[in-house]
This record gives structure tokens, sequence and C-alpha cells, in this order.
């Protein structure tokens, strides 16, 4: 599922995304580094996959938003797209 993709904009600012073994995902935004770490092969199904892919991404979007309104929207988000066929 996990492209070779390494680089994305995020309102208006480069991200880079990189794999790491000890986290399923993390945003990282501090001294002038945006990256954020995915590890596709901590995640049992795709839609969860799917679900840390679209929470690291909220949190780059939104760095005030506190941790539970993430997850929550991560979620839906990720649920509805489950509901229309992009993940199994
Ligand atoms: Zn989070």
């Amino acid at each position: 599922m996990a492209r070779k993709v390494r680089y994305l904009r995020i309102r208006g600012r480069i991200w880079s995304i990189e794999n790491a073994a000890s986290w399923k995902g993390l945003c990282v935004h501090k001294g002038g580094g945006r990256t954020i770490i995915l590890n596709p092969k901590e995640h049992k199904t795709d839609v969860d996959f799917m679900d840390t892919t679209i929470h690291e991404v909220l949190h780059a979007q939104h760095p005030k938003w506190t941790e539970r309104q993430v997850a929550a929207r991560a979620n839906e988000i990720a649920q509805a797209l489950w509901l229309v066929g992009f993940a199994r």
C-alpha cells in the first residue's frame, strides 16, 4: 500500500515522509523541520494505516488541535474512505 512519495505540500510547506521502525506514526515539527513518520508494518489493516496517515497529516495541518480532536477527525475521514472502498 505504501508508495515511494517522500515529500508533500501541506498548507504551502514542504513536509518529508519517512519510515521509522518504532512508531506507527508521528508528526515532527521543530527546528524548521517538517516530517511525517509512518510505518506501514506496524498496522494490521489498510484502514488502520490510512487512519494513521490522515492523523499525522491533520497534526501537520492543525498544530493547535488536541490529540483528541485529531484522532476523532482522522477516524471519521478514514471510516468514510473505507466505506466507499479505498481500503480493506
Ligand atoms: Zn496524534
